[in-house]
């Protein structure tokens, strides 16, 4: 993987995301960690990092008793919420993970952006976590506070390497941005204390994790120091999921209860061994994790079959389960995957986390096997799904994100409960808006990838690169100008003494047309949605890429039954939507006409919350509202024309910035 160090973004659009993360976000997490923010939900994750480490302090004294584990839910709230027991653990039992999304989001901002007052605040957490770590490694506040006795009895529910993984994640990225071995020290040492209780050999338990994220953490951990225990770890976990006898079974716990009894394991991908795994199920977060860690162990061991099934759960997920927004999870039944083409608009679950998973899966792919549909569906989560979850102040988040919102139901239908027509403030169940911080923070990386002396740019946005084509050194500076929203400009200059390498050029899905100019000299290739060009890049150099970016109109799979008749606008990756700010109340009035073409459909500049983009104006009709003739009458009496309109569509992203209103991606066409 390409060194974040190496790749600064420059592009004013993701600048703009990228420094939200660091003037708002990471502050505001900060606080809200400490259960600093007035009306949110408390964390408590300082809380219990304290909490474990003055246990710790305490275990030395004469006649101390550790805790035992009886009885404890798993999200405990305090009786008094105005005065927390200080030894006592709150929040949800994986509440040490969003510590651990800080740090390495703190992290990403400080490879940009070195802040020595921030970095000793993250030192210090560091330290309160080191101090909180058991003697023998063992890390979950969860468990230390409330008895070790339960831990790694039930790798199911548990969470402990679910929290493991997040701390790997952050110790690997904390240390790369700083310098910092202190985090990757305690990584290490739960590594080594999970290694002693879990494994193939006798006497150790046969588990894996119920909620996946150590798989791909431990190939992070094996990258670092280059230890291939890790890596032997992390495949232990993928191979022996899902094997008979059963693990989950022979933990001998209550099975968890579904509705229907096929769940029992598909809910955590445990249903069968991974390699016959042909339909993407369960807990969509979970699922992401899973494969991206899968597409990880198959790059690196060269496994044929976990390659195999790693494509064959890629298409499932993106052929059939992914809404035109780059989000999946149907449900918020577990939530989960429902079963092929089953994407409701308004009762959809699309978890900010999932679709950031879907990003982590996608880039692992491209790792794997650069084509170009990887990247066409890492830069749909991104524009939409992922950007979505997070307010253009950077101040609230979304934790679901649907494609049709009606404020009213969500408000009294208690099956939409789980969506939000504003975004929030915090969660008490806080994964989301630390894991947006943490891929913004991180997206030079999801940008460029590097191959066999090849340079593969996938994401186009403007950037400074230095990068080593097998030891010789080239700058690559990236300019995209998208003045006009229908065409992208990209610019590369190259800078290099002598590199002998092969740039790879994606031709996006959206494109209409390309066309490349100052590539004389160079081989040129097309291959799997790439443009290959191979020369000695020599001196200062530079190559432009023009794409068109027209406005589409989308239809969907027939059997998305939802959306039959409809249409999506997109224009570029940017999916559009309408909001009740442009086009006033019921939203499901509006249509398209059949004749209306996307030529038809006009950009103009807005600003919503001090941001620009490009909106589209585009002739739509409005059915007459009828209220008076009873709620059902004879549709020959139904003579009213429909009324010209013109619609004003926003980009996705940007919905909800403006106050509580209707909002809806997909509209009828007549
Ligand atoms: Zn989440």
């Amino acid at each position: 993987m390409l060194n974040l160090k190496d790749i600064r973004i420059t592009d004013e659009f993701w600048q703009a995301e990228q420094e939200l993360v660091r003037q708002e976000v990471i502050p505001y997490q900060w606080e809200a960690l400490n259960d600093r923010v007035p009306g949110a939900s408390p964390s408590f994750a300082i809380h219990n990092f304290l909490a474990a480490k003055a246990l710790r302090e305490r275990s030395h004294a004469p006649g101390f008793r550790a805790p035992v584990f009886t009885q404890v839910p798993f999200e405990v709230l305090p009786e008094d919420p105005e005065h927390p027991d200080p030894d006592r653990f709150y929040g949800f039992l994986f509440q040490d993970t969003d510590l651990y999304k800080w740090i390495e989001a703190v992290a990403y901002s400080l490879t940009r952006h070195p802040d020595a007052q921030l970095q000793a605040t993250a030192d210090e957490a560091v330290r309160l976590i080191e101090e909180a770590q058991a003697e023998d490694g063992y890390l979950d506040t969860y468990y230390i506070l409330n008895g070790r006795n339960r831990s790694f009895t039930n790798l199911r529910d548990n969470h402990e390497l679910y929290c493991f993984g997040h701390l790997t994640e952050a110790a690997v990225a904390y240390h790369q941005a700083t310098g910092n071995t202190a985090l990757l020290g305690v990584a290490e040492r739960f590594a080594a204390c999970i290694a002693r209780q879990i494994g193939p050999e006798d006497g150790k338990k046969h588990g894996y994790p119920g909620h996946e994220i150590a798989e791909m953490a431990l190939v992070r951990l094996y990258q670092e120091p280059g230890k291939q225990e890790y890596l032997e770890l992390s495949r232990y976990f993928i191979n022996q999921r899902g094997q008979q006898p059963h693990y989950f079974e022979q933990e001998g716990h209550t099975p968890l209860s579904f509705e229907r009894p096929e769940e029992l394991y598909s809910y955590h991908q445990a249903h069968k061994p991974v390699r016959e795994q042909e339909e993407a199920k369960g807990h969509a977060v979970r699922a992401m994790y899973l494969y991206s860690g899968m597409a990880d162990i198959a790059r690196l061991t060269g496994d044929e079959s976990l390659k195999a099934a790693c494509r064959r759960l890629f298409a499932s997920v993106t052929r059939e389960k992914m809404y035109i927004t780059g989000g999946v999870g149907s449900t918020n039944i577990g939530e989960a995957f429902t079963f092929p083409f089953d994407l409701p608009n308004d009762m959809a679950y699309a978890e900010s986390c999932a679709a950031i998973g879907l990003c982590f899966f996608a880039r692992r792919m491209l790792q794997l096997e650069p084509k170009s549909e990887y990247a066409d569906v890492m830069e749909r989560a991104l524009y939409n799904n992922v950007l979505s979850g997070m307010a253009l102040d950077g101040k609230s988040f979304f934790y679901v994100n649907p494609l049709e919102v009606w404020p009213e139901a969500t408000h009294r239908d208690a099956r939409k409960v789980h969506v939000k027509s504003v975004r929030q403030k915090w969660f008490g169940c806080a994964c989301c808006p630390p894991n947006i911080a943490r891929l913004l923070g991180s997206l030079g990386a999801y940008a460029f990838t590097e191959g066999e002396r090849t340079l593969y740019a996938h994401l186009y946005m403007s950037s400074e690169l230095s990068w080593s084509a097998a030891g010789q050194e080239v700058r690559i500076s990236t300019r995209v100008c998208r003045d006009d929203p229908s065409l992208w400009r990209v610019c590369f200059r190259f800078s290099a003494e002598q590199a002998d390498f092969t740039l790879a050029l994606r031709i996006p899905g959206w494109c209409g047309s390309w066309k490349l100019s100052g590539a004389e000299g160079a081989a040129c290739a097309e291959k799997d949605g790439y443009l290959l060009l191979h020369r000695v890049w020599q001196g200062e150099q530079e190559i432009t890429l023009e794409l068109t970016a027209p406005v589409r109109f989308l239809r969907a799979d027939t059997r998305v039954r939802e959306n039959a008749g409809k249409i999506a606008v997109m224009h570029g990756p940017f999916v559009c939507c309408l909001e009740e700010k442009d086009n006033g109340k019921d939203l499901h009035l509006l249509s398209v006409s059949r004749q209306t073409r996307p030529e038809d459909a006009a950009f103009e500049e807005i600003t919503v919350a001090g941001r620009r983009a490009s909106a589209l104006l585009l002739p739509g009709l409005r059915e007459p509202a009828v209220t008076d003739r009873g709620l059902y009458y004879d549709a020959a009496s139904a003579r009213e024309a429909p009324e010209p309109v013109t619609l004003r569509l926003i980009p996705y992203f940007m919905w909800a910035n403006r106050g509580e209103n209707e909002m809806q991606v997909w509209i009828r066409q007549r």
